[in-house]
């Protein structure tokens, strides 16, 4: 299923390819109208990318993912629309490229010891090309230097949730991340709900205390969701009285086979998150 609207993927300004330029320009081959560059807990993917979106006849909206903790688990809170020049929203991208940068020296030092490896830490920041550090900057540089046979064992062994690696320390609670993207003027948005391990139940309370402080919408189609995990996040979009959004979370090629505008289609019961947006949709 293609989508013409795709709300959540990203840039070079995290842990994406392709530079926000490029990725306006390859939504736009696509045939994408609306389309928000959502990196890892900074927005400079929209600010550098406006101006191509422009010339391309794009609508792009404003976009950050956001990490945070909710009951012990990392929560992702996609927000959508807000204000780029928001002293909220530029204080809160400040304090998590801190908390990014404290934690990657305790991911080198955590995974290090693991590895019996000592990590090179101006090589890991070379990933990241300056821009928001993440897992994945690990992860190659781990597969580079052939400490891992790929990058999936990079994560199954040493990344992922549960290893050494998947430090959460420095990442605020979820309710503070919605906040600031409803003090900014934007709408925050539940990301990828199917992939947290969490039960019914769990989930039925983290969405509780997501409406609680001012969420307002849950993906109901994403890059890698099956149409079953789609009724699912849609019936639960309907019990919370959330709007759905829908992205492919694409990052680049040559990961999922994933595409931009590659999703589930939008189911029909939902309303969508851009039903009041100006020339989106
Ligand atoms: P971080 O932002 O540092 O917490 O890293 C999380 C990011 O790692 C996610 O946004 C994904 O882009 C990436 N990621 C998570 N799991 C995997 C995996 N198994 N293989 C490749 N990339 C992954
Ligand atoms: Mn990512
Ligand atoms: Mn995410
Ligand atoms: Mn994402």
């Amino acid at each position: 299923m293609h989508s013409e609207i795709d709300l959540h993927c990203h840039s070079t300004a995290s842990d994406g390819s392709f530079a926000p330029a490029v990725l306006v320009q390859r939504a736009a081959e696509r045939g994408i109208r609306t389309l928000a560059i959502t990196d890892h807990d900074t927005a400079e993917g929209f600010r550098q990318g406006q101006k191509e979106a422009q010339a391309a006849g794009i609508t792009l909206i404003s976009g950050i993912e956001l990490s945070c903790v909710w009951g012990g688990i990392t929560v992702h809170i996609v927000g959508l629309n807000f204000d780029p020049d928001s002293p909220v929203m530029k204080a809160a991208e400040q304090a998590q490229t801190a908390a990014r940068d404290h934690r990657a020296e305790l991911i080198a030092e955590r995974v290090g010891k693991r590895l019996q490896h000592a990590f090179d830490m101006d090589a890991v920041r070379a990933y990241a090309g300056g821009a928001q550090i993440g897992r994945p900057h690990f992860a190659r540089y781990m597969l580079d230097r052939e400490l891992v046979p790929s990058m999936a064992v990079a994560f199954s062994k040493y990344l992922g949730a549960g290893k050494p690696g998947d430090v959460k320390a420095g990442w605020p609670p979820m309710a503070d991340v919605v906040r600031w993207i409803v003090e900014s003027g934007g709408v925050a948005v539940m990301a990828h709900a199917h992939l947290y391990k969490m039960t019914r139940t769990k989930l039925r309370a983290c969405l509780t205390d997501f409406a609680d402080a001012g969420g307002r919408a849950l993906e109901v189609a994403y890059g890698q969701m099956d149409n079953n995990q789609s009724g699912q996040m849609a019936a639960l979009a309907r019990e919370f009285e959330l709007l759905g959004s829908c992205g492919s979370d694409f990052h680049g090629p040559n990961r999922f086979g994933l595409d931009l505008g590659v999703m589930p289609a939008f189911p029909k019961d939902v309303t969508p998150v851009w039903h009041s947006w100006q020339n989106a949709g």
